[in-house]
Protein backbone atom coordinates (compact mmCIF):
# COMPACT_ATOMS: atom_id res chain seq x y z
CA UNK A 1 0.00 0.00 0.00
CA UNK A 2 2.00 3.44 -0.63
CA UNK A 3 1.67 6.72 0.91
CA UNK A 4 -1.62 8.76 1.53
CA UNK A 5 1.08 11.88 0.12
CA UNK A 6 3.82 12.78 -1.89
CA UNK A 7 7.50 13.30 -1.42
CA UNK A 8 10.42 14.57 -3.23
CA UNK A 9 13.61 14.68 -0.99
CA UNK A 10 15.79 15.22 -4.12
CA UNK A 11 16.63 18.44 -3.04
CA UNK A 12 17.80 17.47 0.40
CA UNK A 13 21.55 17.16 1.06
CA UNK A 14 22.84 13.86 0.89
CA UNK A 15 23.99 14.41 3.97
CA UNK A 16 20.67 13.58 5.28
CA UNK A 17 20.83 9.88 4.47
CA UNK A 18 24.09 9.46 6.30
CA UNK A 19 22.30 10.89 8.91
CA UNK A 20 19.47 8.41 7.94
CA UNK A 21 22.15 5.51 8.51
CA UNK A 22 23.63 7.14 11.82
CA UNK A 23 19.70 7.09 13.06
CA UNK A 24 19.28 3.24 12.00
CA UNK A 25 22.64 2.27 13.72
CA UNK A 26 21.33 4.04 16.82
CA UNK A 27 17.62 2.31 16.24
CA UNK A 28 19.61 -1.21 16.07
CA UNK A 29 21.52 -0.43 19.35
CA UNK A 30 17.76 0.37 20.86
CA UNK A 31 19.21 3.76 21.66
CA UNK A 32 16.25 6.33 21.76
CA UNK A 33 16.16 8.24 18.27
CA UNK A 34 12.98 9.76 18.51
CA UNK A 35 14.57 13.54 19.14
CA UNK A 36 16.98 13.27 17.14
CA UNK A 37 14.18 12.45 14.13
CA UNK A 38 12.61 16.03 15.41
CA UNK A 39 16.09 17.67 15.33
CA UNK A 40 16.52 16.49 11.62
CA UNK A 41 13.68 17.43 10.34
CA UNK A 42 14.46 20.59 11.30
CA UNK A 43 18.11 20.91 10.40
CA UNK A 44 17.49 19.67 6.92
CA UNK A 45 14.34 21.80 6.85
CA UNK A 46 11.78 18.44 5.28
CA UNK A 47 8.83 20.48 5.89
CA UNK A 48 9.88 23.11 3.95
CA UNK A 49 12.03 21.44 0.73
CA UNK A 50 9.40 18.90 0.42
CA UNK A 51 5.44 20.61 1.72
CA UNK A 52 4.76 18.07 4.07
CA UNK A 53 2.42 17.99 6.91
CA UNK A 54 4.85 17.19 10.54
CA UNK A 55 2.71 14.05 10.68
CA UNK A 56 3.55 13.17 7.54
CA UNK A 57 7.27 14.01 7.98
CA UNK A 58 7.40 11.72 10.81
CA UNK A 59 6.23 8.73 9.13
CA UNK A 60 8.58 9.57 6.24
CA UNK A 61 11.61 9.70 8.29
CA UNK A 62 10.61 6.82 10.46
CA UNK A 63 10.39 4.20 7.93
CA UNK A 64 13.41 5.48 6.36
CA UNK A 65 15.09 4.94 9.56
CA UNK A 66 13.29 1.71 10.13
CA UNK A 67 14.50 0.53 6.59
CA UNK A 68 18.05 1.67 7.84
CA UNK A 69 18.58 -0.79 10.68
CA UNK A 70 16.95 -3.74 8.97
CA UNK A 71 19.61 -3.33 6.06
CA UNK A 72 21.86 -3.12 8.98
CA UNK A 73 20.81 -5.95 10.74
CA UNK A 74 20.52 -8.17 7.67
CA UNK A 75 23.41 -6.78 5.53
CA UNK A 76 25.73 -9.89 6.91
CA UNK A 77 23.18 -12.52 5.78
CA UNK A 78 22.37 -10.82 2.61
CA UNK A 79 26.37 -10.58 2.04
CA UNK A 80 26.49 -14.52 1.68
CA UNK A 81 23.88 -14.72 -0.35
CA UNK A 82 24.47 -15.99 -3.75
CA UNK A 83 20.80 -16.41 -5.92
CA UNK A 84 19.61 -12.96 -5.95
CA UNK A 85 17.15 -10.60 -7.34
CA UNK A 86 16.77 -6.79 -7.71
CA UNK A 87 13.29 -5.19 -7.54
CA UNK A 88 12.99 -2.03 -8.92
CA UNK A 89 9.73 0.26 -9.12
CA UNK A 90 8.10 0.92 -13.00
CA UNK A 91 7.30 4.51 -12.04
CA UNK A 92 11.48 5.30 -12.24
CA UNK A 93 11.51 4.33 -15.73
CA UNK A 94 11.80 7.76 -17.98
CA UNK A 95 9.07 7.22 -19.97
CA UNK A 96 5.43 5.74 -18.78
CA UNK A 97 3.74 5.82 -22.27
CA UNK A 98 5.00 3.87 -25.36
CA UNK A 99 8.05 5.41 -25.66
CA UNK A 100 9.39 3.13 -23.25
CA UNK A 101 9.95 -0.07 -25.20
CA UNK A 102 9.73 -2.19 -22.32
CA UNK A 103 7.81 -5.28 -23.01
CA UNK A 104 5.71 -6.19 -20.37
CA UNK A 105 5.56 -9.89 -18.84
CA UNK A 106 2.01 -10.69 -17.41
CA UNK A 107 3.16 -14.30 -16.00
CA UNK A 108 6.26 -12.87 -13.68
CA UNK A 109 4.82 -9.72 -13.48
CA UNK A 110 7.68 -7.32 -14.46
CA UNK A 111 8.99 -5.32 -17.14
CA UNK A 112 11.88 -5.97 -19.20
CA UNK A 113 13.69 -3.06 -20.22
CA UNK A 114 14.95 -2.74 -23.70
CA UNK A 115 17.99 -0.08 -22.73
CA UNK A 116 16.38 2.44 -25.07
CA UNK A 117 17.38 5.72 -23.25
CA UNK A 118 20.98 5.53 -21.73
CA UNK A 119 19.89 8.05 -19.03
CA UNK A 120 17.00 6.16 -17.87
CA UNK A 121 17.33 5.50 -14.18
CA UNK A 122 15.96 1.98 -14.82
CA UNK A 123 18.51 0.98 -17.65
CA UNK A 124 21.18 2.07 -15.78
CA UNK A 125 19.94 -0.09 -12.69
CA UNK A 126 19.12 -3.05 -14.77
CA UNK A 127 22.58 -3.16 -16.65
CA UNK A 128 24.54 -2.59 -13.22
CA UNK A 129 22.63 -5.34 -11.56
CA UNK A 130 22.63 -7.73 -14.78
CA UNK A 131 26.07 -7.39 -14.64
CA UNK A 132 26.44 -8.49 -11.06
CA UNK A 133 24.42 -11.30 -11.51
CA UNK A 134 21.26 -10.58 -10.41
CA UNK A 135 17.70 -11.25 -11.80
CA UNK A 136 16.43 -7.91 -12.15
CA UNK A 137 12.25 -7.07 -12.44
CA UNK A 138 10.76 -4.04 -12.91
CA UNK A 139 7.55 -4.12 -10.98
CA UNK A 140 3.99 -2.52 -11.72
CA UNK A 141 3.34 -2.94 -7.83
CA UNK A 142 4.46 -4.50 -4.61
CA UNK A 143 1.55 -7.29 -4.60
CA UNK A 144 3.52 -8.88 -7.23
CA UNK A 145 6.39 -9.69 -5.00
CA UNK A 146 5.60 -12.75 -3.30
CA UNK A 147 4.48 -14.39 -6.50
CA UNK A 148 7.89 -13.90 -7.53
CA UNK A 149 9.37 -15.14 -4.33
CA UNK A 150 7.29 -18.59 -3.87
CA UNK A 151 8.30 -19.43 -8.09
CA UNK A 152 11.68 -18.68 -7.50
CA UNK A 153 13.43 -19.05 -4.12
CA UNK A 154 15.82 -16.22 -4.03
CA UNK A 155 17.96 -16.22 -1.13
CA UNK A 156 18.36 -12.57 -1.18
CA UNK A 157 16.25 -9.52 -2.34
CA UNK A 158 17.10 -6.03 -2.75
CA UNK A 159 14.21 -4.10 -3.54
CA UNK A 160 13.91 0.13 -4.10
CA UNK A 161 10.49 1.26 -2.77
CA UNK A 162 8.91 3.92 -0.63
CA UNK A 163 9.38 3.15 2.87
CA UNK A 164 6.41 1.90 3.27
CA UNK A 165 6.25 -0.58 0.67
CA UNK A 166 9.51 -1.91 1.97
CA UNK A 167 8.47 -2.49 5.27
CA UNK A 168 5.65 -4.14 4.31
CA UNK A 169 8.33 -6.59 1.58
CA UNK A 170 10.84 -6.85 4.49
CA UNK A 171 7.87 -8.54 6.69
CA UNK A 172 6.90 -10.89 4.00
CA UNK A 173 11.23 -11.59 3.49
CA UNK A 174 11.60 -12.34 7.09
CA UNK A 175 8.71 -14.84 7.07
CA UNK A 176 10.37 -16.74 4.04
CA UNK A 177 14.04 -16.18 5.72
CA UNK A 178 15.24 -14.36 2.34
CA UNK A 179 17.99 -12.11 3.44
CA UNK A 180 16.70 -8.30 2.28
CA UNK A 181 18.36 -5.00 1.35
CA UNK A 182 15.81 -1.76 0.34
CA UNK A 183 17.26 1.46 -1.16
CA UNK A 184 14.24 4.24 -0.62
CA UNK A 185 12.75 6.11 -3.42
CA UNK A 186 13.69 9.53 -2.68
CA UNK A 187 11.22 10.94 -4.51
CA UNK A 188 7.54 8.94 -5.17
CA UNK A 189 4.23 9.39 -6.63
CA UNK A 190 3.10 7.44 -9.65
CA UNK A 191 5.25 8.43 -12.15
CA UNK A 192 8.67 10.18 -12.49
CA UNK A 193 9.71 8.63 -9.15
CA UNK A 194 13.44 8.75 -8.40
CA UNK A 195 15.70 6.35 -5.76
CA UNK A 196 19.96 7.20 -5.88
CA UNK A 197 21.69 4.93 -8.03
CA UNK A 198 24.75 5.78 -6.24
CA UNK A 199 23.24 4.24 -3.05
CA UNK A 200 21.85 1.34 -4.98
CA UNK A 201 25.65 0.54 -6.43
CA UNK A 202 26.81 0.60 -2.58
CA UNK A 203 23.72 -2.17 -1.45
CA UNK A 204 24.05 -4.32 -4.56
S1 LIG B 1 15.50 2.44 -20.90
FE1 LIG B 1 14.16 0.69 -20.40
S2 LIG B 1 12.81 1.32 -18.73
FE2 LIG B 1 13.81 3.16 -19.57
S3 LIG B 1 12.32 3.97 -21.00
FE3 LIG B 1 13.69 2.60 -22.18
S4 LIG B 1 12.83 0.53 -22.15
FE4 LIG B 1 11.75 1.83 -20.63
Amino acid sequence: MPYKFTFDLSRIPRFFFTEIARLGYEKKMHKKAGDTMYRMLRKFKVQEATGLNLTDAIVLLEDLVEMQARNLIERENFTKTKKRALFLPHCSRKYMDNRCKATFDSETPSYKCAHCSPDCLINRAVSYAEKKGYDVYVLPGGSCVPKILKGKRYEGVVGVACGEEIRLSGDLLKSMNVAGQAVPLIRNGCANTAFNLETLVNVL
